[in-house]
């Protein structure tokens, strides 16, 4: 009998037509949550706040732009964003981690070989990166 791991190997990889509709399903509902100039961190942070993540601010010149973890489909989502860059890269890394936690029930950590904790580290390969990319793109420009 086929491994666990053999078995996820087997799975095809999302489409990029895949990803892109998905991240315009995405995007679609973060304008239609969102109240405020799209430049404005505020702006987004109102949008975590609303779907329940708990949003946090930090300063860390040099650092990554943000994070997201959550423990799983059903826990909690967290959304770390650094202070240290612009108001407008900061509302473009609000609006990339919240895809983030959009994302958590449609490709949970399991199925992506991840552990259940899902701290992401944004490696550019990784699919759920990618679409959190599209929607960035579709929201802020
Ligand atoms: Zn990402």
């Amino acid at each position: 009998m086929a491994s666990v791991k053999m078995r996820i190997a087997r799975l095809p990889h999302l489409s990029s037509r895949t990803k892109q509709e998905a991240a315009q399903l995405i995007a679609h509902k973060l304008l239609r949550l969102a109240e405020g100039r799209s430049d404005d961190p505020a702006t987004w942070r109102r949008v975590a706040e609303r779907i329940g993540c708990r949003a946090v601010s930090y300063h860390a010149p040099g650092c990554g732009r943000g994070e997201y973890a959550a423990t799983g489909p059903e826990g909690i989502g967290v959304i770390a964003v650094n202070t240290a860059y612009s108001p407008s890269i900061q509302a473009r890394v609000w609006i990339h981690e919240i895809a983030h936690h959009e994302l958590r029930v449609w490709i949970p950590p399991q199925l992506a070989d991840a552990a259940d904790i899902y701290r992401y580290a944004d490696n550019p390969r990784d699919a759920r990166h990618q679409i959190a990319r599209l929607v960035e793109r579709l929201v802020a420009e």
